[in-house]
């Protein structure tokens, strides 16, 4: 882990993402100084939420089922992947239920693959536009979150990032220019994070890197 943070320019945070690996390895990971877990399975969270020191932040990366939220509103620091005003209204439900406010990040499609979830660039814009989000109280958009191809062509990822970090920049122009707390961009896997970083990234969510390859058997 400290190889990792060595790399990483003092402005970007790290997500450890511990998903598929035991609690014995995320202790190890928090007694070395690691605050920030990232997971991406709602089952796999909770148990480990139970067991680890209550001072982890828990972020929730992967894809959230509207059904799922009900059982991570209560502790989840951020969610990283809001696809849909549907999944952005529920958490809203659910953090008002737990007497809460919910920092979130919208997910972006700008990866050339057909299974990557996220708004395009047009669909955020025009959903912030709608204005609808700032009437849920208890949902707090934070910033922006995406992943790049997955492609050895360094030169794509930089482009997608960068695509990316124009889209922030406009989208904290048009609707969250009052609003300081609109500033995440969470861009970045092991594969990828030295380019994201580069690429105006201020979170980086790596596994592998730090944890070794995942066992999913
Ligand atoms: C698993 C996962 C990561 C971490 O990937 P590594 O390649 O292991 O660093 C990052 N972001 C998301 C959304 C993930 O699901």
């Amino acid at each position: 882990m400290q190889h990792v943070k060595a790399t990483l320019k003092p402005n970007v945070r790290l997500v450890a993402v511990s998903k598929f690996h035991p609690v014995e390895a995320l202790q190890e990971a928090y007694d070395a100084g690691q605050r920030i877990f990232g997971e991406s399975h709602v089952q796999e969270l909770t148990a480990k939420q139970e067991v680890l020191p209550k001072d982890v932040e828990w972020h929730f990366i992967g894809h959230l089922q509207t059904n799922k939220v009900k059982y991570i509103a209560s502790f989840i620091s951020l969610i990283h992947a809001v696809d849909s005003v549907k999944l952005l209204k529920e958490i809203n439900k659910q953090a008002e239920k737990a007497g809460r406010v919910i920092d979130v990040l919208l997910q972006v499609h700008v990866a050339k693959e057909e299974t990557k979830f996220g708004f395009t660039p047009d669909e955020l814009l025009d959903t912030l536009a709608t204005e609808e989000w700032k009437t849920l109280q208890h949902v707090h958009v934070v910033g922006l979150m995406a992943m790049a191809t997955n492609t050895d062509n360094e030169a794509q990822i930089a482009q997608e990032f960068d695509t990316v970090s124009h889209l922030f920049a406009t989208a904290k122009e048009r609707f969250f220019a009052h609003e300081p707390t609109f500033k995440e961009l969470s861009m970045g896997m092991s594969g990828d994070y030295l380019i994201a970083q580069e690429h105006g990234s201020t979170m980086v969510r790596i596994g592998t890197t730090i944890f070794g390859e995942r066992d999913y058997s």
